[in-house]
């Protein structure tokens, strides 16, 4: 049995706490490692090496931290294959699927790539007489990240990329469900060149969480999970004194107006809502067709494509979608399904018997549709968060654009029309952070900001582009003036022995 700790100082440490969690192979059901989960001291001695590293790193030519990004990105290129095998064998989902994982991230790298032009300050010459104004961007110092468990590449690397190239040190708290992909990222970064102590990895639940939260060092910190513990990492961490981005849960709907290309459509939702086992926060999860007609012809569309999902483990690359990553998620997943037949939705596919020859005891969960959902449905409000579809009739574009509108989540959402007309009315009226035209997933490329609004986030800046470079740093703003000295005295004539 493999044993994970943590990784401080550019090395790995067992931990003191003594305390461990199970990692499971989702797709077997079999426990494959055991994590060490931090303790007060553990998150202490991390933030003690960052701390005692960040001032020399800091103080490093920006060009020369962006090197260590040129070498770590072209690590993970050399490392793909391996990095997504592990990533899927923690998590679930399929190595094509992982690889994306790992390139998501990677886009951020190549992003900050960049830092010595993204972190320029400004300069006003002359702002009075004689004076000068400038604003530059210092690092924060020491910064945390806390992850969940859905994308344990991806999300890493949207908050240590930023937060390392702009000069801080950077404490990473991974899932305790897959946290090998993490640790290996931090080797890897060493490997290209990093200092040690500028990147640590402390394994852990919400012991640890609460260490960083009310350690006096830490300065900022970047949060991604589910929206009840977003909401109190936002919280602790303000009346701790901390900046803080938290970013929490969604339930993504698509609209699909009459005029849409419904095969295109089809299409959009069997990979936004399937993919992943559902377990993405951009997964879509509301589908709304307008009109009785729309709807009807779309079901029957999507009844045949959700019947013939090929489910596997990561091992079968047909596979169109893994396991989920836990016993309990499943059994959480198969109760919301149950809960809505007995709210009187039509469960008109029905994934809850499924099981898979030769891996009885995966995490594994059938493709689920459900017809005729309504906005009081408890199934409608829950973020469900596993391959489950529920379709929400509407009669007119208003009553559509009205169900996301009025919902509690705010991370995605999508349409699907040929009319230009009401893709631009719909984008801008919408009160939702990332919005689909004709594509399902919206997520924002890495030099665009990723982060949605309502109960999904909580704090002001977002991930990766220009906001994360402001997140990680501090502006300091310096007026100078320069009293008449030197020049008035100045010998402009060559200086001789006359
Ligand atoms: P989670 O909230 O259970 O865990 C997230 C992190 O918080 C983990 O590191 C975990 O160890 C820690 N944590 C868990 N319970 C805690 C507690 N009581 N106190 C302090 N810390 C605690 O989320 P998850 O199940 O790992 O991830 C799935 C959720 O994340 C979904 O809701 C999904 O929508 C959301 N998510 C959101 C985004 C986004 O950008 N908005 C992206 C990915 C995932």
């Amino acid at each position: 049995m493999t044993t994970i700790g943590h990784f401080i100082g550019g090395k790995h440490v067992e931990g003191t706490s003594g305390r461990f969690t199970d990692v499971f192979n989702p797709a077997t059901g079999e426990v494959q490692a055991k994590v060490a989960l931090a303790n007060e001291a553990d998150l202490a001695a991390a933030v003690e090496n960052a701390k005692a590293a960040q001032p020399a790193w800091a103080a490093t030519n920006p060009q020369r931290r962006a090197r260590v990004f040129m070498k770590f990105v072209q690590l993970l290129n050399d490392n793909m294959d391996d990095l997504a095998v592990l990533l899927s064998k923690e998590h679930g989902k399929t190595v094509e699927d992982a690889k994306g994982d790992v390139i998501r991230g990677l886009e951020v790298c190549e992003f900050v790539i960049g830092i010595a032009h993204l972190q320029k300050g400004e300069f006003t010459e002359g702002a009075g007489p004689n004076i000068d104004m400038y604003s530059i961007r210092q690092p924060v110092g020491v910064g945390a990240g806390i992850t969940p468990f859905n994308f344990p590449a991806m999300i890493p690397m949207w908050m240590f990329a930023p937060a390392i190239a702009c000069g801080n040190a950077f404490i990473l708290k991974p899932s305790e469900r897959d946290p090998s992909v993490p640790m290996r990222l931090a080797e890897l970064m060493i490997e290209a060149g990093l200092p040690e102590g500028i990147l640590n990895v402390v394994n852990g639940d919400k012991g640890a969480v609460d260490a960083i939260l009310t350690n006096p060092d830490i300065s900022a910190v970047s949060f991604v999970g589910s929206t009840p513990i977003a909401r109190y990492v936002y919280g602790t961490a303000a009346t701790n004194g901390k900046r803080a981005q938290c970013f929490g849960g969604a339930k993504n709907h698509m609209i699909i107006m009459p005029d849409a290309d419904l095969d295109q459509a089809a299409n959009a939702l069997m990979g936004a809502g399937y993919g992943s086992a559902g377990e993405r926060c951009m997964a879509v999860s509301v589908a709304v067709p307008v009109g009785k007609e729309t709807a009807d012809r779309l079901i029957k569309k999507l009844t045949p494509m959700i019947e013939s999902l090929k489910i596997g483990p990561y091992t079968d690359d047909k596979a169109d979608m893994g396991p989920v990553i836990t016993k309990e998620a499943r059994e959480r997943i198969l109760g919301l399904v149950d809960r809505g037949v007995e709210e009187g939705a039509d469960l008109v596919v029905d994934g809850r018997d499924f099981k898979l020859q030769g891996y009885e005891n995966g995490h594994f969960v059938g493709g689920c549709l459900f017809d005729n959902v309504t906005n009081e449905m408890d199934i409608y409000k829950a973020e469900i968060f596993g391959p489950v579809l529920s379709v929400v009739r509407a009669n007119t574009y208003e009553e559509a654009l009205a169900l996301p509108m009025n919902h509690e989540y705010g991370n995605g959402v999508a349409i699907y029309t040929r009319d230009g007309d009401a893709a631009r009315d719909f984008a801008s009226r919408i009160n939702i952070g990332m919005v689909g035209v004709n594509v399902p997933i919206p997520v924002p490329l890495a030099y665009h900001s990723f982060g949605g609004w309502k109960s999904s986030s909580f704090g002001d800046l977002n991930q990766h582009g220009t906001d994360s470079i402001k997140f990680w740093t501090r502006t300091k703003t310096i007026t100078s003036r320069w009293p008449s000295g030197i020049k008035d005295g100045a010998e402009f004539v060559m200086p001789t022995m006359k």
